[in-house]
């Protein structure tokens, strides 16, 4: 009786995280199940082997148990049948390629330790970190979220799209374009892995035709070219709390990549980005804002109507002989924090024009002598 390498069965990288494995099984199941293929016993077989490989890496705690025993190299009954079968190393890159281990090095050495060989294989890979393996948090998402100067004010609700991985809707993640034939790869037959004999060895190495798929596309569907998977934006929604400010960090768990070997998601990571108001600036409770007047309605006082950020609009009385840059104060319009109720400021600004007809500088020139003026 040989080892199984559970990952080799369901063509995965060691390392593969829960979606990814759920997804092989998923597409494996579906296609050597005993009703899709009546009275094939092989098939029968691999459905079966297919399913206890997911049985134990689907399970965090199994997994685990199973992948420290993996490492170890040893008891996990390798050497029962004079070989072993099942280890696929590596995982594909983008190019399909895959790395692999030579055992034509070993030159059929006689009696070296099994455990040294494994410890030789995995060795870097441990290095990287204990627990690698071991199910464990997913990674942060970082996204801005950009909010309206009211939402930010005030408060509210703000969705967001947020892109994630997802099996191809147009070829179901078989990668294939619908309609197009999808053939068995013949070079592994399906399986996805080819032997090969090496050291003495019976080695067993992702096929080289079909890189680990077990079936040959001819023509990649249109929508995922190829992959399998899209990225597709999911709807968040992020309520904003009142009184955020640019570069506010809003954190909301669970949401963001998956867990690595079936850990806990990690979280989304929001930062706020408030959007510049044309009217409106903030500053604590208070807001601020700038009304033009004129030169005469400066001199001669005037009333205007003010826009708050509670959306009413407040007559303010501009007094005669106002000067450019006089803040006026609209007691309790600000904004609101456990009781403290902040102000509108409201800046006058003074606009002299910038032309004038014969007429009106005759006017002016006349009301400068009236003033005494310049
Ligand atoms: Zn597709
Ligand atoms: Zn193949």
């Amino acid at each position: 009786m040989a080892a199984k390498d559970y990952y080799q069965i369901l063509g995965v990288a060691p390392d593969a995280d829960a979606d990814t494995i759920k997804k092989a099984y998923r597409k494996l199941a579906r296609k050597y199940h005993p009703d899709v293929n009546p009275g094939d016993p092989s098939a029968e077989e691999r459905f079966k082997s297919i399913s206890e490989a997911y049985r134990v890496v689907s399970d965090p705690e199994q997994r685990k148990r199973y992948d420290a025993m993996r490492n170890a190299g040893a008891g996990a009954g390798f050497g029962g049948g004079g070989g072993f079968e099942g280890f696929g190393f590596g995982q594909p890159g983008a190019g399909g390629e895959w790395r692999t281990v030579d055992f034509g090095d070993l030159g059929g050495a006689e009696g070296f330790n099994l455990g040294d060989l494994f410890s030789s294989i995995f060795g870097g890979r441990q290095a990287r970190g204990a627990g690698a393996r071991a199910p464990r948090k997913g990674a942060d998402r970082r996204v801005d979220v950009r909010v309206s100067f009211q939402v930010a004010a005030k408060g509210g609700q703000v969705e967001i799209r947020v892109p994630l991985e997802v099996e191809c809707p147009r070829c179901e993640g078989k990668g294939a374009e619908p309609g197009t034939k999808v053939e068995t790869c013949p070079q592994c037959g399906g399986s996805g892995s080819v032997s090969l004999v090496q050291g003495g060895f019976a080695v067993q190495r992702p096929c080289p035709r079909c890189y680990g798929r077990g079936t040959l596309i001819e023509e990649p569907c249109a929508r995922c070219r190829g992959e399998g998977s899209v990225t597709e934006p999911r709807r968040v929604k992020v309520r904003i709390p009142a009184l955020a400010d640019d570069g506010d960090r809003i954190r909301l768990r669970g949401q963001g990549e998956p867990g690595p070997a079936g850990g806990p998601p990690g979280d989304l990571v929001l930062t706020v980005r408030v959007k510049p108001d044309r009217f409106f600036r903030r500053e604590g409770l208070d807001i601020h804002c700038t009304v033009p007047i004129t030169v005469v309605q400066a001199m001669l006082g005037t009333k205007v109507r003010v826009r708050t950020i509670h959306g009413t609009k407040v007559e303010v009385r501009v007094p005669p002989g106002t000067q450019n840059g006089t803040r006026l104060r609209l007691k309790g319009q600000g904004l609101e924090r456990d009781g403290q109720k902040g102000d509108q400021y409201v800046e006058i600004q003074v606009k002299v024009p910038e032309k004038l007809t014969a007429e009106e500088r005759e006017l002016v020139e006349q009301l400068g002598q009236k003033l005494g003026g310049e």
